[in-house]
């Protein structure tokens, strides 16, 4: 077996914890990458992966991201990842969940768990049973925490209301074309809160019968999916899947500013130097979309009410602002110049 320090991923991460329940066929990997500025927060994802190696890359890549949304956000978190490796019918078991909870306790609070894809609210009451070290529940009205999705939205819009101020030098998003890619929590709150400051809306999702119902709601126009990475317009904001923006894709691209809440949106960081060079203004996925973080982290902390959620996010422009700045000022491009800020944030600058 490959250590894990041999991976291509690893990134001098803390801990890289291997756990196994033979009773409940638990199998899962917790990544631990940087505890320099609190516990390693991050969801668990529940997932099927045919080469189980893959699981631990994805811990991997995924802690280091967290370390860096975590520290970007202004949060006293480090990061992490939990993975629960699914079998081939993604079966989940209050058994498993209870022994991943046993999992998380065994570290003692270095990682906190919270929802990712394939877990749900309810996992992590059940998590919750065996661990105080989770985050992402349900909670009364006014409180930090709960569904992070309309308050990731809400962060996307204070961005994409920035990059327009920086980019295009107008103070609102009224008249203002903007193209969303994917309409779901965050693309579809996004879409709202913009239709409402009356930009020029055009929206697409994989799921049409889901676009076209939003754009009747907020009167947008909806394009096919294959449409929509090539639209003439003053903001893309990809909100659906990652990986969207490759050397083939932003060839193409007729937008000046690139803005949305998707994970991951660069292929390969040689696509942060395409973005910069062709002079689009790119607002750094992990900075932008940090308010659904920023929602459960302080839920876990125990000082958070909706009004310091809300102070927190409002800080993202802020972020953004400086990192654009720096862009600007040293010529690298802004993914460049935000991974470089995160990694003086955890004390690896
Ligand atoms: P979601 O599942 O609610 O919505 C995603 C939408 O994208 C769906 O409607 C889906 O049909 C659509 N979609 C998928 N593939 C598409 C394609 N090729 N073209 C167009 N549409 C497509 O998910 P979400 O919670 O809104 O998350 C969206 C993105 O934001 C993801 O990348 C996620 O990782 C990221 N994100 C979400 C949060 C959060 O709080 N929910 C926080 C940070 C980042």
């Amino acid at each position: 077996m490959t250590a894990p320090w041999n991976y291509p991923d690893f990134d001098d991460h803390e801990g890289v914890h291997l756990f196994r329940d033979a009773a409940s066929g638990l199998t899962a990997v917790i990544a631990v990458h940087s505890t320099h500025l609190g516990p390693a927060a991050g969801g668990t994802r529940f997932w099927h992966y045919p080469d189980p190696a893959d699981a631990i890359t994805d811990a991997l890549r995924l802690s280091r991201g967290m370390s860096f949304k975590n520290a970007m956000a202004g949060l006293p978190m480090g990061g992490g990842k939990g993975v629960v490796l699914a079998d081939s019918a993604r079966i989940k078991t209050p058994e498993m969940l209870a022994a991943f909870g046993r999992a998380i306790d065994s570290l003692g609070g270095r990682y906190v768990t919270a929802e990712d894809v394939g877990m749900t609210d309810a996992d992590m009451v059940a998590i919750a049973r065996e661990t105080r070290h989770v985050s992402g529940l349900p909670v009364a009205a006014g409180h930090a925490g709960g569904d992070p999705g309309p308050t990731t939205a809400y962060g996307v819009y204070l961005g994409v209301k920035a990059a327009i101020r920086r980019g295009l030098g107008k103070d609102s998003a009224q008249g203002v074309h903007i193209a969303i890619q994917g309409v779901g929590s965050v693309g579809g709150g996004l879409a709202r809160l913009l239709a409402a400051d009356g930009a020029k809306l055009t929206i697409t999702d994989a799921d049409m019968a889901r676009a076209i119902r939003m754009a009747a709601e907020i009167g947008a126009k909806h394009i096919s999916p294959s449409e929509i990475m090539g639209i003439e317009a003053d903001v893309l904001s990809p909100c659906a899947l990652g990986a969207i923006l490759t050397e083939e894709s932003i060839v193409g691209l007729r937008v000046p500013i690139v803005a949305g809440g998707a994970n991951n949106q660069l292929a390969t960081q040689a696509d942060a130097d395409r973005l910069h060079a062709r002079g689009i203004l790119y607002a750094p996925d992990y900075v932008i979309n940090a308010g659904g973080i920023i929602n459960v982290a302080l839920e876990y902390l125990g000082h958070g009410d909706r009004a310091e959620v809300e102070a927190r996010v409002a800080r993202i422009p802020e972020r953004l602002e400086q990192i654009w700045a720096e862009s600007a000022a040293t010529g690298a491009p802004a993914a460049t110049v935000a991974d470089r800020m995160a990694m003086r944030l955890i004390g690896r600058g």
